[in-house]
């Protein structure tokens, strides 16, 4: 089963819709944007880009879905989630191959993506568990008491372009079984893969209205932050829009959770097995082109280490295979538009002015038969400092800075100091520099040995500081929380013993 089975499917068409009440719809909206195949640079289709009046539209079909799907016994919304399961698993590389011609990821890598949104998928399956709620039997004499969950009501994604469907997969499995109804506002710059999921979850028997799509940019975003209907926004992308929507959020009473950029560090201790560390650096900062929030962008390089590893890490980065990421044997794809690739080149040309060794230039790549494509290559970059703005600022990119550092302290400091705490990872073999790394560092998700430490579904995901705006991690148990709220409940079957008004503050008697 592939593509074959979505004849008709609009994920597929040349002009991306939004998908309101369970059906494409062109919607109200006049302006159309391209979406780019990044390995060829060509346009490939072009999406609508919703108006306000089409935000309304599907907020509207949410909000009617909404009261019987909330009504739905947990274990049958479950059960409509479990089909879908089986159906994204059937069309996991139609999917991954879909993701590739508008992201340009290479097609494993693709694959992986769809597989670490099935888990979350596969979690909230299980969601009945975790919507149990707490009872007290006699909290005063004849008077019982308990807690339950209830869904928000319409809720909306806001997704980034690097995972167009791991990402939405964070969101809306957990909203649904919450038994909530949702809205997703995917990237602009690779939208069909939502369509896709809308067709999955329909053909997994969820009802209409249930899951809305619009497509489209700021327009979309300020009219669901606006809407009085949307009861909470999560968002994934960069900080200064993670930001935006938290205090945009607050001002209109929504509860927002807003994951943001990341400058994610590797520490590697002079006791650190160098090959495990050499292959962890070169595939979490060249992988996906860098275009990860859990990439690694900076080598802390602590002792002699870096004299060691500098060299063979840019042998690596000569080596690596960028190619249009259809082919096999490709490591590495393209970045995803024009504007992504002057941006890293300029970064580049920033790092040189600023004094850091430019080791390995990945400017003016070019790539047999796909010469209008959005190529860099691997770059490394080493003696770089920490007023750098290539040190500072997210770069979103295949550029790798090593600073070097005299000891474990300055390394644990200079992690620390950075505004950003989204992912950070320690290589050593020392148990005790192990512990001491995990316990003191300031940085939401952290990998011992191991260099993109994305949480497991069920353990949430989430970064500390600029990073993350708002309480609740994604997904997980924090997932389910900020899908639905609190209510507790006072119970008292008294027979007639009216006692008349009580005027002091309840006790238990
Ligand atoms: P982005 O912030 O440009 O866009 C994210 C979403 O916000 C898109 O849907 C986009 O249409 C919308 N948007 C863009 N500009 C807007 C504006 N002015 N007002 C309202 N909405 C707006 O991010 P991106 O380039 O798509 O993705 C890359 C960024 O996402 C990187 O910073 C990366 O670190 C971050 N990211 C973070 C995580 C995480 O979990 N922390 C995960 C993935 C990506």
């Amino acid at each position: 089963m592939g593509a074959s089975d979505l004849p008709t499917s609009p994920s597929l068409s040349t002009t991306v819709s939004h998908w309101i009440a369970g059906k494409p719809v062109a919607g109200s909206g006049a302006r159309l944007q391209d979406v780019f195949n990044p390995a060829t640079g060509e346009v490939s289709r072009q999406v609508r880009m919703a108006s306000i009046d089409d935000v309304a539209a599907a907020v509207a079909a949410a909000q009617a879905a909404f009261p019987q799907w909330a009504e739905t016994p947990p274990i049958r919304r479950a059960r409509v989630l479990l089909k879908f399961l089986e159906l994204l698993n059937r069309h996991r590389d139609t999917l991954a191959a879909l993701i590739t011609s508008e992201h340009g990821k290479v097609f494993s890598d693709a694959q992986g993506e769809v597989t670490r949104g099935i888990e979350v998928v596969e979690f909230a399956c299980g969601i009945p568990q975790l919507l149990k709620g707490g009872y007290t039997d006699q909290v005063s004499t004849g008077i019982d008491n308990w807690t339950l969950r209830q869904p928000l009501g319409v809720v909306a994604g806001i997704t980034p372009f690097n995972f167009p469907c791991m990402v939405p997969c964070w969101m809306f499995p957990v909203a649904l079984a919450c038994g909530n109804s949702f809205v997703l506002k995917p990237s602009e710059r690779d939208p069909s893969a939502s369509l896709f999921l809308a067709e999955l979850l329909q053909q997994a028997g969820l009802p209409d209205g249930v899951f809305n799509v619009v497509q489209g940019d700021k327009v979309a975003v300020d009219a669901l932050l606006e809407h009085p209907d949307v009861k909470a926004l999560s968002f994934v992308g960069s900080t200064p829009i993670a930001q935006y929507l938290y205090e945009r959020g607050a001002h209109f009473g929504k509860r927002v959770q807003a994951l943001g950029g990341a400058k994610n560090h590797m520490v590697v201790m002079p006791d650190a097995d160098l090959d495990q560390a050499v292959d962890a650096l070169v595939g979490a900062a060249y992988g996906s082109a860098g275009e990860r929030c859990m990439a690694i962008s900076v080598a802390v390089l602590v002792g002699d280490v870096a004299d060691q590893i500098v060299p063979r890490l840019a042998e690596r980065a000569r080596q690596l295979k960028i190619k249009n990421g259809m082919q096999p044997d490709a490591e590495m794809g393209p970045v995803i538009t024009r504007q992504a690739l002057d941006r890293i080149c300029g970064y580049i040309e920033d790092g040189v002015k600023s004094g850091a060794q430019l080791v390995v230039d990945g400017r003016g790549l070019q790539v047999p038969g796909h010469e209008q494509g959005f190529w860099v290559g691997g770059t490394l970059f080493d003696h770089v400092s920490p007023e750098m703005r290539i040190y500072r600022e997210e770069i979103f990119g295949p550029v790798l800075s090593c600073v070097r550092v005299e000891d474990f302290a300055a390394a644990v400091d200079l992690v620390n100091a950075h505004e950003f705490g989204n992912g950070v990872a320690c290589y050593t073999r020392d148990g005790h520099v192990a512990r001491e790394f995990a316990r003191r560092i300031q940085v939401g998700m952290v990998g011992i040995n191991v260099p993109i430490p994305v949480p497991m579904a069920w353990h949430g995901f989430g970064g500390w500081k600029k990073s993350l705006f708002g309480d609740m991690h994604a997904y997980g148990e924090e997932g389910v929380r900020f899908y639905t709220r609190q209510k507790s409940v006072m119970q008292r079957w008294p027979e007639s013993t009216a006692k008349g008004a009580e005027f002091v503050m309840p006790t238990a008697k």
